[in-house]
């Protein structure tokens, strides 16, 4: 019989993100950062409001959701939760961060992934320096991101608490993704095949598809 998904246990790296659509950037890191740090699992945590993208209308969590089971179906290391898309108003890091934290017992602390770029808005978080304290937070750069910028953003103590993984760099967006699309140009190669075919399927993106729906849960 095939084991029940949970969130099960051992060290566990949470990378969070909205995901619109998942990629192979995300996908690439979150291997690489579990391999390194010698970790059992990586749980994509696609946000449900997302505190910083109200410039734009995010696509609905499920289907958000739905391609980040798609993409990580084959890796039995990789989990998607639910937790912020079902957990009622803005997605705080923090708020996840002691949740998981109490259900990790002797695993905790959780380890807290996220692009450098994202790090450096870290301000905007909140309780950013709870964050930095009850959960070990991993920064991996994007490709031409300058890691004196860490330092300089965030002061050298905070800097200091945070663990640098230098992935191979990959110059993959979900933005790209998602411009490509609209435009008819072609996203092969840029997340997996079935989230393409989700993609397609469904009219994501595309100028008359369902894309531009308000965030429906
Ligand atoms: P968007 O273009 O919509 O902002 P994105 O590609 O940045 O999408 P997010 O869902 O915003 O994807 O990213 C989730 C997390 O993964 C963030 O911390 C982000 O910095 C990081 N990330 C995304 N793509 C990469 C990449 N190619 N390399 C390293 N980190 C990445
Ligand atoms: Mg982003």
């Amino acid at each position: 019989m095939e084991p029940e998904i949970t969130e099960g246990s051992g060290r566990l790296a949470v990378i969070g993100g909205t995901f619109d659509p998942v990629h192979y950037g995300h996908l690439m890191i979150a291997e690489d950062v579990r391999l390194r740090l010698g970790l059992q699992r990586v749980l994509f945590m696609p946000a449900g409001e997302p505190p910083h993208k109200t410039s734009r209308i995010i696509t609905p969590a499920r289907d958000r959701y739905l391609m980040a089971v798609l993409a990580t179906a084959s890796n039995p290391h990789f989990q998607v939760s639910r937790r912020e898309i079902d957990r009622p108003g803005i997605s705080f890091t923090i708020d996840t961060v002691r949740e998981l934290n109490e259900e990790l017992g002797d695993d905790a602390p959780v380890y807290f992934v996220t692009g450098a770029d994202s790090i450096l808005e870290m301000d905007t978080w909140r309780e950013p320096d709870a964050v930095l304290t009850e959960a070990q937070v991993v920064a991996v750069p994007r490709p031409g991101f300058d890691l004196a910028l860490l330092e300089q953003t965030l002061g050298a103590e905070r800097a200091a608490r945070v663990t640098v993984v230098q992935s191979p760099a990959v110059d993959i967006s979900s933005t790209l993704i998602r411009a490509r699309i609209t435009a008819g140009a072609s996203a092969r190669y840029l997340c997996p095949r079935p989230v393409l075919d989700y993609i397609h399927k469904t009219g994501l993106y595309r100028p008359n598809g369902r894309g531009g729906e308000p965030c429906a849960r």
